[in-house]
């Protein structure tokens, strides 16, 4: 019997819920009284990866590294340049915006400021309520209210607070206000855009807590976007790691801190604080220079002007995401060697 539940949980895992193929976001440089196209930022660059049905994907990397894109890409609230998105067997990216509505309750997103994220002017129960209201859920206003009372209450809020605005709450009864905002339309599939990164660590710890117990009451799928590594440790399953709009390294989280096989995964690793000020770290990889522009990426691999491995391949041949080990990606010319190292 044990083994049945084993054997239907892992098939339930390894469904593939949402697939993204070679999606590209560029923005265009516009320059001149004309406004002509100069340039293109490439902030998105080519992405392919799958989340699987209730599983958590941590996507991390430096700011401006593309990952916010990606999320707000796949969500389609900005539109990307090209590639797909496949959601249950539909390319999102190909659906008109009529048709794309209908999938809007089963895609949320979570953002990361709960101050500016919220309508100041809006009372809390009309801010949850407004997305079952667009999507013409709930009936009467009355009932809508009632699934707003049981939301609030999920998510730790007290329901008699439902006609206060958002400047009376905390920043962390905020994030909880935008979660059950996200969380009344019965999704699938949450985006957590740096969900935590504006609270402070006591309160992160909190808001992960609930969403490690959303993700099992009502079995949640998350795209988990962190620039935080241990907070990204902490709640997903797989992570994805992108640098200046490309990614470098997918893999299970523990073997991504185990065994590391991108040079800039390892340096990212190694400035991790340890919580515990009596460990003196060793390996600490200092990276030069600064991220290059994504409007103007270096050639070949384009972390090669900041790697301790690069060779000359490196600044001439953009290295593929392959995968090297079963689930584990990487995009390097020298991953061996890295193996050899770890
Ligand atoms: Fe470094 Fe070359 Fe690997 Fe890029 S391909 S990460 S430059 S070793």
């Amino acid at each position: 019997m044990e083994k049945l539940e084993e054997q239907k949980k892992t098939e339930k895992k390894s469904k593939i819920l949402l697939e993204v193929k070679n999606l590209k976001k560029y923005f265009p440089i516009k320059a001149g009284v004309f406004k002509r196209t100069v340039g293109w930022v490439k902030a998105v660059d080519g992405v392919s990866f799958y989340i699987r049905k209730g599983e958590t994907l941590g996507l991390v990397g430096e700011s401006g590294c593309g990952k916010t894109t990606t999320g707000q890409t796949i969500l389609r609230l900005i539109e990307p340049t090209s590639g797909t998105v496949h959601y249950g067997g539909v390319d999102l990216l190909s659906l008109s915006k009529r048709k794309m509505n209908k999938y809007r309750s089963k895609l949320q997103i979570i953002f990361q400021d709960p101050y500016s994220s919220l309508d100041p002017r809006m009372r809390v129960k009309d801010i949850i309520a407004e997305g079952l209201k667009s999507a013409h859920i709930g009936g009467s206003r009355k009932n809508r209210y009632d699934i707003v009372k049981k939301y609030m209450d999920r998510v730790g809020l007290s329901p008699l607070y439902m006609n206060r605005f958002p400047h009376e709450f905390s920043g962390g009864q905020r994030q909880r206000i935008g979660i059950a905002r996200a969380l009344v339309l019965n999704p699938e599939l949450i985006v957590c855009d740096e969900a935590v990164s504006a609270l402070d660590v006591s309160i992160q710890a909190q808001i992960l807590n609930l969403l490690d117990d959303l993700q099992k009451d009502f079995n949640l799928t998350y795209l988990f976007i962190a620039h935080d590594l241990n907070v990204v440790k902490h709640i997903s399953d797989r992570i994805v790691v992108m640098y200046l709009g490309k990614i470098v390294e997918i893999a299970n989280k523990h073997e991504l801190f185990i065994n590391p096989l991108h040079p800039y995964t390892k340096a990212l690793l190694s400035a991790n604080p340890i919580p515990d000020p009596t460990v003196k770290r060793k390996d600490r990889i200092i990276l030069r220079g600064d991220v290059p522009s994504p409007a103007n990426p270096p050639s070949g691999c384009r972390f090669h002007p900041r790697c301790w491995m690069a060779k000359p391949i490196c600044s001439q041949e953009d290295p593929p995401l392959i995968e090297v080990q079963p689930d584990h990606y990487v995009a390097c010319h020298f991953w061996k060697e890295m193996a050899e190292q770890n």
